[in-house]
C-alpha cells in the first residue's frame, strides 16, 4: 500500500494549464477514481504521478518520496492505458512476464508471478495462446496481468474499460473492484462513467480545467456537489 500526494502541481503545454494547482493526497489502500471533462487533464496528472511527466511547479511524491528521485524502476507504479498494446508475437504468459524478465528476474519467480496473476485474473487457461486468439476483455485482463506481476504499490488506471462494449464494462467493472479487494493496493483509476466512478471509488475527484472541482465520497458527491459543474457531472439533482 502507498500514499501518493500531489502538492501545488503546475503543468501548462503551450498557452494550456493543463494542471493549475493540484493538491490531492489518497488515503493508504484506497481506490481514488478522478473524472472530469475530456481535456481536463485526467491522463496529465497521471504521466504526472508516474513520473512521465515533468512538472513546471509542484511535486509528486510516493510514501514522501518524490518520484523525480526514485529511478524509474523502483517507483513501484504500475500504470494500464486505454489502449494495451501487448506484444502479437508473444504468447499471454510472455507478455506478462516481460517487464520481469528485462528486470533479470530469475525465470522460476517470474512463472510464479505470472501464474498467481492469472490465477487473480481467472485467465490461467489462456497462457499459452497469442493475444491475436483472445477477445478484448481477455486482451484487457493480460493487461492488468502486466502490472499485477509487478507488484506495485500503486496502480494507476487511465480509463481501462473504454475500448470494451458496454456490457463488457459493466462485468469489468465488479473484476476491479474484486481486484482492489484481493491486492489492497493503493489504486488511481481515470473513467469518463459516471456510474463505473460511483461503483468502484472510495473517494471520487473531480476535475475542470486542471483544478480540484471537489473530493468526497460517492454519495457525499451526489447528495452535496460543491459547485452546480459537480452537480451535472455527477449526475445529483441540483
Ligand atoms: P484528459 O485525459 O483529461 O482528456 P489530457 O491530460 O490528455 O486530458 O490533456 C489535457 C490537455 O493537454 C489537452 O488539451 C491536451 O490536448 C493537452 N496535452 C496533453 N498532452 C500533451 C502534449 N504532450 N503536448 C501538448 N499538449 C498536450
Ligand atoms: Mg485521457
Amino acid at each position: 500500500m502507498a500514499i501518493v500526494s500531489l502538492s501545488g502541481a503546475h503543468k501548462a503545454f503551450g498557452a494550456t494549464q493543463v494542471l493549475d494547482g493540484i493538491d490531492l493526497e489518497t488515503r493508504d489502500g484506497e481506490f481514488l477514481v478522478l473524472v472530469g471533462p475530456s481535456g481536463c487533464g485526467k491522463s496529465t496528472l497521471l504521466r504526472a504521478i508516474a513520473g512521465l511527466e515533468d512538472l513546471d511547479a509542484g511535486t509528486v511524491a510516493i510514501d514522501g518520496v518524490r518520484v523525480n528521485d526514485a529511478g524509474p524502476s523502483d517507483r513501484g507504479i504500475a500504470m494500464v492505458f486505454q489502449s494495451y498494446a501487448l506484444y502479437p508475437h508473444m504468447t499471454v504468459a510472455e507478455n506478462m512476464g516481460f517487464a520481469l524478465k528485462l528486470a533479470r528476474v530469475p525465470r522460476a519467480e517470474i512463472d510464479a508471478a505470472v501464474r498467481a496473476a492469472a490465477e487473480t485474473l481467472g485467465i490461467t487457461d489462456l497462457l499459452a495462446r497469442k493475444p491475436a486468439a483472445l477477445s478484448g476483455g481477455q486482451r484487457q485482463r493480460v493487461a492488468i496481468g502486466r502490472a499485477i506481476v509487478r507488484k506495485p504499490r500503486v496502480f494507476l488506471f487511465d480509463e481501462p474499460l473504454s475500448n470494451l462494449d458496454a456490457a463488457l464494462r459493466v462485468r469489468m467493472r465488479y473484476e476491479f473492484a474484486s481486484l482492489h479487494k484481493a491486492l489492497a493496493t493503493t489504486m488511481i483509476y481515470v473513467t469518463h462513467d459516471q456510474a463505473e466512478a460511483m461503483t468502484l471509488a472510495d473517494r471520487i475527484v473531480v476535475l475542470n480545467g486542471g483544478r480540484v472541482e471537489q473530493i468526497g465520497a460517492p454519495m457525499e458527491l451526489y447528495d452535496h456537489p460543491a459547485t452546480q459543474f459537480v452537480a451535472g457531472f455527477i449526475g445529483s439533482p441540483r
